[in-house]
């Protein structure tokens, strides 16, 4: 949990967690709907569905005791170098390093070394100087002792060296260059992605659907998502494409579906037209990615029975139509919380 996160949030998830989960077996046998919901609002998904796939590993492999080797940790699923080294260091006292960015960074500094943190053989460097000087007897300590470091004083930002243990024997420092290193690699614009968001109503219940297994915030829920920023306009020509029963009744009702253009002062035409309500503009930023959303909430008018039908077997062809309890019990993508 505490990849990518700080700790005051995973806080509010850990204990929570631990206590419907308290050993790989518990996590191995659980639904992935139950998992993915104890973990709504805490991000990076991916990293429940590895836990999940780390369990089963453990169960199937190692009799669900997780082994004390780094080399046998780096087997299980969803637990990479430093994941390895950080559990074999600190819970069986191995010899291990953990190298991750705080830890590349401290020792660029310390040893004024011009290397470049994403690069291979940068983690390579580091990690035989990390080797090397691991002691024997405290190699949890240690490997604890750099996260802190890392974390509270030798931060990338205006590092707290005058109050740092290691100011003596460190280069960058005694250079007074301290954040020239380790270099920095030229960044790229963060890409942006435009969505259309639709919480679509009929009666009081919503339409909702799952999201791939894989890919970006897979396995969770979602409303119904579509390309582009559409103006309300364009949202009725695109219900009336996918809704055919909501055209006809349209048709039936004034002789010919509503045009986009007659449209655009607002909506209902009439008590037969869809009801379409902006929600407003909301953005969400992912590590490597920007989403710019609009969304609209749209309640579908069935002029009678036949029609009402007609719609939901419509929705049912763009996902699920579930309850307000259900839908209260769903693992949400918090990108979509603004809308939720
Ligand atoms: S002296 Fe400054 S730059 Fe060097 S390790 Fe300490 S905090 Fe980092």
């Amino acid at each position: 949990m505490l990849q990518q996160t700080r700790v005051p949030t995973v806080l509010n998830y850990y204990p929570r967690f631990l206590h419907r989960f308290p050993d790989p077996a518990s996590l191995a046998e659980a639904p992935e709907d139950e998992v993915l919901k104890l973990w709504e609002g805490l991000g990076y998904y991916s990293r429940a569905r590895n836990l999940m796939r780390g369990a089963k590993y453990i169960c199937e492999h190692f009799h669900g005791e997780l082994p004390s080797e780094p080399d046998l940790l780096l087997e299980i699923p969803g637990i990479g170098p430093y994941m390895a080294g950080a559990i074999a260091s600190l819970a069986f006292d191995k010899p291990a390093p953990a190298v991750d960015g705080n830890c590349i960074r401290i020792y660029c500094r310390l040893h004024a070394l011009p290397l470049i943190p994403a690069e291979g053989s940068t983690y390579k460097e580091i990690y035989s100087r990390v080797l090397a000087d691991i002691p024997e007897d405290a190699p949890g300590d240690f490997n604890e002792a750099l996260m802190d470091l890392g974390s509270l004083i030798c931060t990338p930002k205006s590092p707290k060296c005058e109050t740092c243990p290691l100011n003596d024997q460190c280069s960058a420092f005694l250079l007074g260059k301290q954040e020239d290193f380790p270099l920095k690699k030229e960044k790229k614009a963060t890409p942006i992605e435009e969505h259309t968001i639709l919480k679509i109503f009929t009666g009081d219940k919503i339409l909702v659907r799952k999201r791939p297994s894989t890919g970006l915030l897979a396995g969770l829920y979602e409303l119904i998502d579509l390309p582009g920023n559409l103006t309300h306009a364009e949202v009725q020509t695109w219900l009336l494409e996918n809704f055919p029963a909501l055209a006809s009744q349209c048709e039936l009702k004034s002789g010919s579906a509503p045009a986009a253009s007659d449209t655009t002062k607002g909506f209902p035409l009439d008590e037969s037209a869809p009801d379409i309500r902006p929600l407003g503009k909301s953005r969400h930023v992912f590590s490597h990615l920007r989403w710019e959303m609009i969304g609209y909430e749209i309640h579908l008018n069935a002029a009678d029975k036949n029609t009402q039908k007609k719609l939901i077997a419509n929705a049912s062809e763009l996902g699920e139509i579930v309850s307000p309890k259900e839908y209260q019990a769903l693992a949400f993508a918090s990108a979509l919380r603004a809308y939720r």
